[in-house]
């Protein structure tokens, strides 16, 4: 059965985050994008009103949502500013692989205390030599006793700079390739953790990226996520949460981009009439709504599957790359419907442009989806339905 209506909680959800986006975060986006400023009082209205933690289960005091949740409010969210966006939602992407193999200890420690305490947190696999390779991190954690040593640095680490706590990759047997990496839980306040300066980045500015730096950090044993040996699995899995949320992001700013596109090219005139009514123009914004729909749509499909307990690894990249992809080109075209006022700092479309190139970086870039993609196909499992 094939249904695309949402629930009614699903409804409520949508129309909070609405809501949100459209009296907290939209009449501030500007300043925010203009000074660089970190949104930190709007991720405190943003968790007071429960758009943070998504997926913190029941039983631990959480909501409980699922991924398909998770794309709805991503939308909103990502409409009105994908640099708030990305900083309010980078907590679903450090939790993502605590949740898939974290201890009932390490649950009670330190994710459910999330539910009644604010809390940041941030996923720091990314190192300096080794973005789309994650085999190639090079930062250890070397068991001593009941500890673990960590050694390396990590790089463009979301949220970092304002983070309780950090998911972090590291090798625990150098030897083993992927096999040998591990996931840990560090605090930010561990002695050796040394957070870097806030990147300067093209888009999505308010947004904080950083590198940090582990020196002789001790970890206890306890706050290993999964076994020793799991932490690439793990890591790795929790982009199956993820990339659907990231994909339909890009949907969020593409629509932002489509919905100026519309409103400017009916009331801007050239040759006495509106330029909307020149075939160029409204073809390329017929295009923007097509692509926008097809987006969703496959950013719906790839989180309703891991939802409802299918592998989505093909279709949350189909939809990543697809979406990424998408947005900067109509990012692109909304500039170009704007003609010189697109270009310019104080019209919305050029912020876009800018915000919108990340989204075919990172969780994987849109070459890396490729990879992923064409390794199914070849593998002979892509194309037919998981569910047929
Ligand atoms: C703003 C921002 C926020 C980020 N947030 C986080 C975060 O919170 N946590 C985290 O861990 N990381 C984060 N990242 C890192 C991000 O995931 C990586 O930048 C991304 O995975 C690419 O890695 P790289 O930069 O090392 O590029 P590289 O891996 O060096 O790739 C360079 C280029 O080569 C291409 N390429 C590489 N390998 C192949 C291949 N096999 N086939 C074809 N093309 C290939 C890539 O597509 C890319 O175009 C963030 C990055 C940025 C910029």
């Amino acid at each position: 059965m094939i249904d695309f209506s949402l629930t009614d909680e699903q409804k409520a959800l949508r129309d909070l985050a609405r809501d949100f986006a459209k009296n907290e975060m939209i009449p501030k986006s500007e300043h925010h994008d203009h000074t660089g400023e970190y949104p930190m009082d709007i991720l405190k209205k943003a968790w007071e009103t429960g758009l943070m933690n998504l997926h913190i289960p029941t039983k631990y005091n959480g909501a409980g949502m699922g991924d398909l949740d998770e794309v709805i409010l991503a939308e909103e969210l990502n409409y009105a500013c994908s640099g708030m966006a990305t900083a309010i939602l980078a907590n679903n992407l450090a939790l993502a692989p605590v949740l898939i193999g974290a201890s009932d200890e390490v649950m009670k420690k330190f994710i459910e205390p999330m539910t009644h305490e604010f809390k940041i947190c941030a996923y720091a696999v990314t190192e300096p030599g080794a973005g789309s390779d994650v085999a190639g991190i090079r930062t250890t954690a070397k068991r001593v006793g009941d500890e673990y040593i960590l050694n390396g640095s990590k790089m463009w680490i979301t949220n970092a700079g304002v983070s309780d706590w950090l998911f972090v990759l590291a090798k625990t047997d150098p030897n083993a390739g992927h096999k040998g990496m591990t996931g840990f839980i560090v605090e930010t306040k561990t002695p050796g953790v040394i957070i870097g300066k806030k990147e300067k980045n093209m888009g999505q500015r308010c947004s904080d990226t950083r590198g940090v730096t582990f020196e002789e950090v001790k970890i206890h044993k306890s706050q290993m996520i999964g076994g020793e040996g799991d932490g690439f699995k793990i890591a790795m899995g929790a982009f199956d949460h993820t990339r659907p949320a990231v994909a339909i992001g890009a949907v969020g700013v593409a629509k932002c981009a489509f919905d100026h596109s519309v409103r400017y090219s009916n009331t801007r005139t050239t040759f006495g009439k509106p330029i909307s009514s020149n075939q160029a123009i409204s073809f390329m914004i017929a295009e923007m709504a097509r692509d926008i729909e097809a987006g969703r749509l496959l950013c719906w499909q790839a989180a309703w599957l891991i939802d409802n307990g299918h592998k989505n690894t093909y279709q949350a990249s189909i939809a990543k790359a697809f979406c990424a992809d998408m947005c900067v080109r109509i990012c692109t075209d909304a500039v170009q419907v704007f003609g010189g006022y697109g270009y310019n700092q104080e019209y919305p479309v050029e912020k876009l442009m800018r915000d919108s190139k990340i989204f075919q970086i990172y969780e994987g870039t849109s070459q890396i989806q490729r990879v992923i993609i064409s390794k199914f196909i070849n593998d002979g499992k892509g194309i037919e339905h998981p569910n047929n």
